[in-house]
This record gives C-alpha cells, structure tokens and sequence, in this order.
C-alpha cells in the first residue's frame, strides 16, 4: 500500500480538510477538574535504538498515560519507539490519535488499530495537528525526527508562541549531549536572557506525567494555542 484511496483507508481514517485549517483553533479547556493535561504528545524514534531501556520507557510511559486517563498523540508509526508506546497505551486502555502523512502511511507502518487515525498530506500539516491537538510534550529517545519535533516546539515556546510544557525524558542519559549543547549555548550567550528555553528532564519514564502535570500547574495551563498561527 502507497497513497491512501476511499477504498483502502482506514474507518477511522478522515482527510486534513475535514480536521484543521490554516489558522490554529483555539484550545479546548483544559482547566476544568481533574488534571489539566488531556492529551500528550509523544516524539520519539522510528527504531527502537540499540539500548532495551528506551522500549521499555515507551512502554511504560503508555501504560501510565492510559492509566492517568491521558491521551496519546504521536506520529501514527507502528514501528520503533512508536509503536511501542503507542500500543502499549491501547493495551493498558488508553486512548490514542496517530496523525501520519501519507507519503508515509506505508514506509511507517501505519497503525491502523488507533483510536483516531488522521491521515494528513504532508508533514507541515502532521506537525501541526500534532500541536493542536496536545497539552503537553515529551521527548523519548529518537533520531533526527524526533530531535527536529523537540527543538520545533522548544523554539516556538522559546518565542513565546506557547507554554505547554515539554519535557525531555533522559533515558540512560540518551539525551545528555543535546542538554550539553544547549548549555553550550547558553555559556556562548546564544541563549540569553529573554530567551530562555524552558523544559522539564526527568530520567525515568515514570517521571514523565508528574512533571509534566507540574509543568502546567506553574505555567497556568496549556496556554493559548491561537499564538502560533503568529509565528
Ligand atoms: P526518527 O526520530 O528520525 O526515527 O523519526 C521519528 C518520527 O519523526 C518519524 O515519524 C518521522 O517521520 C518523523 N520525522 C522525520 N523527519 C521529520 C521532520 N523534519 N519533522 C517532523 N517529523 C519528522
């Protein structure tokens, strides 16, 4: 299978026209009782990397976001770190929104047990259902996708188009040299006062909810989604 048709598409499957337009939405509300955060999104590899910590972090941390009651959101694969995660939060009974381009539906093996599946037409369009459709983020360990997810949303919260957290699970340290170069940064006074960078490291995926929850207690929320369409 290559391109999605009519036939061959998922039930669960709707096109981007029917799910988001140009200009961001504004956010549903995510203070009313109980946790604030709804739904997380999760960046994370392709592969599952050569250390056995990373597939079971993913699987632990989709078992505590079924158990919290939290949705998943994440890239749609059914390979590597997301696959892992993402089924292990539909086997503990949590929900799950893949969002995937087309282009690859087929190269990522598309999980098409999702709760909601969006298939979308290009990766601008992922990227930013992605964003709308989450609280909060957090970085499992990955490659270049994963690291280019993470300083997008790093970056747009940096330029204070939003403050929903994010956070960097540093599994067995995988994530130390990127921490390294932004300190790097900030010693070289590229990062600077007024533009701080602000996120959570925790090193244990059990970590990753609590701080997260944290996170938004002290930015007030998940801030104002409608910010970024400013960008
Ligand atoms: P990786 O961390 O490289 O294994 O990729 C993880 C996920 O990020 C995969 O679903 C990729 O399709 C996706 N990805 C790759 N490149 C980008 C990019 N430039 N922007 C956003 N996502 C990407």
């Amino acid at each position: 299978m290559n391109e999605l048709s009519p036939a061959n598409a998922p039930k669960t499957s709707v096109s981007i026209s029917e799910t988001a337009s140009s200009e961001i939405k504004p956010g549903r509300d995510t203070r009313a009782g109980g946790s604030t955060v709804r739904s997380i999104c999760v960046y994370c590899g392709s592969g599952v990397g050569t250390n056995p910590a990373y597939v079971e972090a993913a699987r632990t941390l989709g078992a505590s976001l079924a158990e919290s009651g939290i949705a998943l959101v994440y890239g749609g694969g059914g390979l590597g770190l997301m696959g892992e995660v993402a089924r292990a939060t539909l086997a503990a009974g949590g929900a799950v929104t893949g969002i995937i381009p087309s282009f690859l539906s087929s190269r990522e093996h598309m999980l098409r047990e999702v709760t909601d599946l969006i298939v979308t037409e290009n990766m601008h369009q992922r990227k930013q259902l992605m964003y709308e459709k989450s609280d909060a983020f957090v970085a499992l360990p990955g490659g270049i996708g994963t690291l280019e997810e993470l300083v997008e949303q790093l970056t747009w919260s940096q330029l204070g188009r939003h403050t929903k957290p994010i956070v960097v699970a540093n599994i067995e340290g995988f994530w130390t040299p990127f921490l390294s170069l932004l300190d790097h940064m900030r010693r070289e006074a590229f990062i600077r006062n007024g533009l701080e960078v602000r996120f959570g490291v925790v090193e244990r995926a059990g970590e990753i909810i609590p701080r997260i929850e944290a996170l938004a207690d002290e930015a007030g929320g998940a801030g104002d989604p409608s910010r970024l369409s400013k960008l």
